[in-house]
C-alpha cells in the first residue's frame, strides 16, 4: 500500500491518527469529518494515497468506483433517505485542504443547489 508519511488522511487510514470511523471496505474507510457542515458529514478516502481524484481515476479507476460504493453505503448507514450529495473538491481554488483524493458525504438537512 502506497502512504505518505506526512499525510493527514494517510495517518487516519493507518489508525496512526483518530478518527470516528462509519464504515470501511478493502481498500478504503469513512469517517466523520472533524468539523461537519451538515447534520452528517463522513468522508470517504481511499487506503492508499492519491492526491486527487484525477490521480485516482488515471491510476485506479476501480478503487474510484469502490470509493462511490462506500459513500453510498454511508448514506444508507446513516439514513439519508431524504438525499445526500457526494462532493470531491479538486485543486486549492475548489477547496482541497487535504491533498489525499477524499469524498464528502452530506446530508440530513436541505442543501442548497448550487452550492454558494
Ligand atoms: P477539503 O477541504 O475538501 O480538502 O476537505 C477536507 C476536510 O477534512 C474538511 O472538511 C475538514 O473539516 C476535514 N478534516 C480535517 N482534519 C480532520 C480530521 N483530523 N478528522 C476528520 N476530518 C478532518
Amino acid at each position: 500500500m502506497n502512504t505518505e508519511p506526512d499525510c493527514l488522511f494517510c495517518k487516519i487510514s493507518s489508525g496512526v491518527i483518530p478518527a470516528e470511523i462509519i464504515a470501511e471496505s478493502q481498500g478504503a474507510i469513512a469517517f466523520r469529518d472533524i468539523d461537519p457542515k451538515a447534520p452528517t458529514h463522513v468522508l470517504v478516502v481511499p487506503r492508499s494515497h492519491f492526491a486527487d481524484v484525477s490521480v485516482l481515476t488515471l491510476s485506479d479507476p476501480n478503487l474510484a468506483g469502490e470509493l462511490l460504493a462506500l459513500a453510498s453505503d454511508v448514506a444508507r448507514l446513516e439514513g439519508l433517505d431524504d438525499g445526500y450529495r457526494i462532493v470531491t473538491n479538486t485543486g486549492e481554488a475548489a477547496g482541497q485542504s487535504v491533498a489525499h483524493v477524499h469524498f464528502h458525504v452530506l446530508g440530513g438537512r436541505s442543501l442548497a443547489w448550487p452550492p454558494g
